[in-house]
């Protein structure tokens, strides 16, 4: 469901750190080839429909129907392409355009069950469903560690980040079985561990004390203007949230919710840790500010919102 779910286009240009080969790391005489790490983009051409399969959604402003998880989505064609990609969000599925597997899709349909479709064997499907949460988890991490090794500011956790990253990527070619009985949350902590030093080095560096707003509940907040630089917004509650014209440059962001969050102006540059899925969630326009790597969500410009904040908590 990323961008609309399988539309069968090709996958995007992505400015960020593309690993399609083996990488030789590691000093002249020193030589290490290490583990190609997969896409962590969508690339819905080469996926199943997985996530328009696996997921389950209720009926609300982001849904405009109930679906069971497993249950395959109305709209998915036997192409495994979305029968409405083009008109997602006039139709009421906006949730689908949020999402974002991080590439975990095709890494299942393609690595993981070598191009095998879940529609010839049930059994295949349920395995494919079940590890897409767990693939997407990791490619995730991938995402963080990337985004850590391109921090200059962090580069005494680098070798830390690069040995994750190492790892995690090669956890991403497990078999299906493997892959099910492993314990993402023990994978999560170890990487946490780095991006946690390297959030605090790249921001001391940046603020002498930075704002510690992590995990705060920050629900419908007027912060119209605020000076955010380098703040510690981890799994901060940003729902709603006034940020227009914020100074959020260097901003720890990983794992805030930042659904319907107005960043309408915003400076989001060297923002830590964001992902498609939190840029989607949020409203935003032509002056907003995105991190590197990152593009600007399609309906920003064709949606900018009324001029109204929401009420303040
Ligand atoms: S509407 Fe259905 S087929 Fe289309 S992206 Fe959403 S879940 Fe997939």
């Amino acid at each position: 469901m990323d961008a609309g779910g399988p539309d069968g286009g090709p996958p995007a240009s992505w400015h960020g750190h593309r690993h399609t080969g083996a990488r030789r790391t590691g000093t002249a005489g020193e030589h290490h080839v290490s583990t190609p790490a997969p896409e962590l983009r969508a690339d819905c051409g080469n996926c199943f429909g997985l996530c328009c399969v696996a997921l389950a959604f209720t009926r609300s402003a982001d849904f405009a129907r109930d679906k069971k998880a497993g249950e395959p989505c109305g709209h998915l064609g036997g192409d495994h392409r979305c029968g409405i990609h083009a008109t997602l969000r006039d139709e009421g599925y906006s949730g689908c355009t949020v999402y974002d597997c991080f590439g975990a899709g095709q890494q299942l349909s393609q690595v993981t069950f070598a191009g095998q479709d879940w529609r010839d064997a049930p059994d295949r499907g349920q395995a494919m469903f079940a590890g897409l949460p767990v693939m997407r988890q990791l490619h995730e991490l991938l995402w963080y560690l990337g985004g850590t090794l391109a921090l200059h500011a962090a580069a005494e956790v680098h070798p830390a980040a690069e040995a994750a990253r190492e790892r995690v990527a090669g956890l991403t070619r497990l078999g299906a079985a493997d892959l099910l009985a492993l314990d993402v949350a023990a994978e999560r902590a170890a990487v946490n561990e780095v991006l946690l030093r390297a959030s605090a080095l790249a921001r001391t560096q940046a603020v002498r004390r930075p704002r510690n707003r992590r995990g705060a509940d920050l629900i419908g907040a007027r912060m119209k203007g605020a000076d955010l630089r380098a703040a510690d917004l981890r799994g901060a509650y940003l729902i709603g949230a006034d940020l227009r014209d914020a100074d959020l440059r260097l901003a720890d962001l990983i794992g805030a919710d930042l659904r319907d969050a107005d960043l309408r102006g915003a400076d989001l540059t060297g923002a830590l840790f964001v992902t498609r899925t939190q840029l989607n969630a949020a409203r935003g326009d032509v002056r907003t500010r995105i991190p590197a790597g990152l593009d600007r969500p399609a309906h920003w410009a064709r949606r900018p919102g009324p001029d109204t904040a929401k009420a303040p908590r």
